[in-house]
């Protein structure tokens, strides 16, 4: 038997690193070197892939279905609705599976980030950020990420950065190992940015608004170039190709849905167990999911298609590349079709997409000239943080898509370790809101007060929980 390779791009982040998935029975994963992204490499989550391939089946209330079946009942479901049905996308799918969805989704757009809170000149220096090759000319950089733990191979080019000169500032919760310069987030006022600084933030369902708005102060105020990181594959393409739409927050879709004025969710290639509590999803009457992979919600009905790898399609990574897939899959389109009550056009949609961003061919060696609009002045009033234990949680891929991954500890400072009388190889007992768990610990040289962890714990309230500590 002949193996199937497609030449295809990693779902895990919206960095968009390009690789191979060989079909040999089993699914394995081969580098492509010619990859302008990443150069062949890929981050221990791209190299987990064939974990996060892990088959859907169609579904209708527990029964297994075929596609073309579950996508009629999900019709039925969203039409007897009408009024109360949201629509849910944060990308990890193809740009014209996107716009065919935003066609279906008018109504009720949420592609899962806060734009309602931003001003809409900033959108697209938001959604789309600069070349990477950018990064690595920098005189001065400055990071609000943890790139090892979030985005890990944008280290790549801050090392190359480094050794061409640039100085690294990192303003997070815990002291980066590449930084020259560490800054504590509570003492930004101490941050020194000039014209030649570059500030690399992030962009996802739980951003801050008003540390987005303050990020986007700092660089114009100073004249700095900022770019913001995104968690999901074509995250960039979900916003540019919506940013004239009406779309709400994800906090609005989860007030809604806990009003009970949103009593339907159509979620597409995103897991919405990752995004909304699961005592909000059990308020729904119909919780719909389209994918291409397995999925932890329990949905209602799943219309399971074939996985991202398989399609065909147009991704567009944070630096605005436009990147085709491998290959020549359209089940999903076809579903969002039946959906729709429509047939939608490959062709059609695909040339809507190259029209959006101002390109007559998709070539993922040339990345499209944007216009980045100066934006106006900007209101922003982040939260300090308060001086009680707080654990947070560091999204990284393997938590954006609930797979299991081995690092199951917080890191905290020797500050805390001595205060708890904590014992090497012991564990912290972490409570918050009446529930408790117990982990393990690694110090680190994290901010007093800090829990850092890459790993969710089932007790959070979002990036930031306050939390009891104890031996
Ligand atoms: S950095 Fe992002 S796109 Fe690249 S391999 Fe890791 S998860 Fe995938």
């Amino acid at each position: 038997m002949t193996d199937n390779v497609y030449s295809t791009i990693c779902p895990g982040c919206n960095f968009g690193c390009g690789l191979y998935i060989r079909e040999n029975g089993a699914l394995e994963v081969d580098f492509r070197k010619s990859s302008p992204t990443n150069a062949g490499k890929l981050c221990r989550f791209g190299m987990s892939l064939p974990k996060f391939f892990a088959p859907a089946k169609s579904i209708v209330d527990g029964k297994e279905t075929t596609l073309e079946e579950a996508a009629k009942e999900a019709t039925k479901r969203i039409l007897a609705s009408k009024g109360s049905v949201a629509f849910l996308s944060s990308g990890n799918t193809t740009s014209e599976e996107l716009l065919a969805f935003q066609k279906i989704a008018e109504s009720y757009l949420c592609t899962g980030v806060n734009f309602e809170a931003l001003p809409k000149d900033t959108y697209q220096t938001v959604s789309v950020g600069i070349p990477y090759s950018d990064i690595e000319s920098a005189k001065h950089i400055v990071l609000f990420i943890d790139p090892y733990e979030q985005y890990p191979l944008i280290v790549r080019r801050l090392l190359s950065a480094k050794n061409k000169g640039a100085k690294i500032t990192a303003v997070w919760w815990k002291d980066l190992p590449l930084a020259d310069e560490n800054i504590r987030l509570n003492d930004v006022s101490k941050l020194h940015l000039t014209k030649e600084s570059l500030i690399i933030a992030d962009f996802h369902p739980f951003s801050d608004a008003e540390q987005v708005k303050s990020v986007l102060t700092l660089a114009k105020n100073a004249g700095a170039k900022v770019t913001f990181l995104k968690p999901f594959a074509n995250s960039t393409g979900a916003y540019i190709l919506a940013k004239d739409a009406k779309q709400k927050s994800l906090a609005q879709l989860i007030d809604d849905i806990n009003k009970g004025t949103i009593k339907t969710l159509f979620a597409l290639e995103s897991d919405p167990s990752a995004l909304i509590p699961s005592e909000m999803l059990s308020k729904l009457t119909n919780l719909i999911i389209q994918t291409g992979q397995a999925v932890s919600a329990k949905a209602n009905i799943i219309v399971a298609h074939e996985p991202l790898y398989k399609k065909k399609g147009t991704l567009i990574n944070n630096e605005g590349r436009a990147q085709a897939l491998g290959g020549a899959g359209t089940n999903g389109l076809g579903a969002l079709g039946i959906i729709a009550g429509t047939k939608f056009d490959f062709n059609a949609l695909h040339e809507s997409v190259k029209k959006a961003i101002g390109i007559t061919a998709v070539d993922e060696f040339t990345i499209p000239k944007y216009e980045r609009p100066a934006y106006g002045a900007i209101q922003a009033a982040p939260k300090p943080m308060e001086a009680k234990p707080a654990l947070i949680d560091v999204y990284n891929p393997f938590m954006w898509f609930n797979l299991a991954d081995d690092n199951d500890f917080v890191e905290l400072n020797l500050n805390t370790v001595r205060a708890l009388k904590l014992l090497k190889g012991g564990t912290l007992k972490i409570k918050s809101n009446g529930s408790a768990v117990e982990k393990k610990f690694k110090v680190a040289p994290v901010q007093d007060n800090v829990l850092l962890t890459g790993r969710k714990f089932g007790i959070e309230k979002g990036i930031l929980t306050p939390v009891e500590i104890s031996r």
